[in-house]
């Protein structure tokens, strides 16, 4: 069984209202990325492609991937515009140099059985937390790591008035990794990349790999428990936080 891990790196992190992308950011002197590549060199996945931005690959190349000697980086691939299209990049990465055989099915000749998704600003997931998503995929071919949400939630109308409060005890806030059998997710993928126009006229906005599995495929998404840890920077007080949870893992 081989899994590769797709780590998303092409964002500009336009909330962190700073000029670097968020997951170049330091912290302890050390770019946010490297934190996350890092949980995935030590955990059981056999290679990683990375993601990154137009204009940033040799910089990874040179300060992230060599200067810490990452042996699991098989290549870097420049994103796309939305978080989406830097996904399908890494899903055409991997299916290189076997492409699709003409009647769009990947199975037998996929680069990898199981792929990872993985936001590249979630620096603290664990090896251990990926090697659970890894156990699950395999019973189910989808699955998403997350937590169930502490704050009670509201649906609200166009005005900004509460219109709904749907049940505390089924929602679940959702990270990454998010991970699928390999043909299924690539061909999901393939599916919303042809209907982006239509989506984008219904107001659809594709925010996480698991809502492209519910709209193109027949498969139930599994919840995995991750970790309250298992944070996405994104906004200036989340660098405090960081430190805070780095700070934890280094006594
Ligand atoms: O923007 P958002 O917070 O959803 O980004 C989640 C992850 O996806 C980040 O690690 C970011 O770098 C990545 N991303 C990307 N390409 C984009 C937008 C976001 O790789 N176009």
């Amino acid at each position: 069984m081989k899994t590769t891990a797709i780590v998303l790196a092409a964002g500009q992190g336009k909330r962190m209202g700073s000029d670097v992308a968020k997951q170049y950011l330091l912290l302890d002197g050390r770019p946010v990325l490297y934190y996350t590549l890092k949980n995935f060199e030590e955990s059981p996945v056999d290679d990683i492609v990375l993601v990154t931005g137009e204009g940033q690959v040799e910089y990874c190349k040179k300060e992230i991937v060599d200067a810490y000697g990452f042996r699991k980086v098989r290549k870097i691939v420049v994103g796309g515009k939305e978080r989406y299209h830097s996904v399908a990049k890494g899903l055409s990465a991997i299916a290189e140099p076997e492409e699709a055989d003409l009647s769009g099915h990947y199975e037998g000749n996929a680069a990898c059985d199981y792929v990872l998704i993985h936001d590249g600003a979630r620096p603290f997931v664990t090896p251990e937390m990926i090697e659970r998503g890894i156990r699950v995929v395999q019973q189910y071919d989808a699955c998403v790591l997350g937590m169930p949400v502490k704050d009670t939630i509201k649906i609200s109308d166009e005005e900004g008035f509460a219109a709904d409060t749907p049940n505390r005890s089924l929602i679940w806030q959702i990270q990454t990794p998010q991970i699928f059998a390999f043909g299924l997710i690539k061909k999901a993928y393939d599916e919303l990349i042809l209907k982006e126009e239509e989506l984008h006229r219904k107001g659809i906005a594709v925010t996480d790999d698991a809502m492209v599995a519910e709209l193109f495929s027949e498969k139930r998404v599994k919840l995995v428990e991750g970790s309250y840890e298992n944070i996405k920077l994104t906004t200036p007080e989340d660098l405090e936080i960081a430190e805070t949870f780095l700070k934890k893992q280094q006594f």
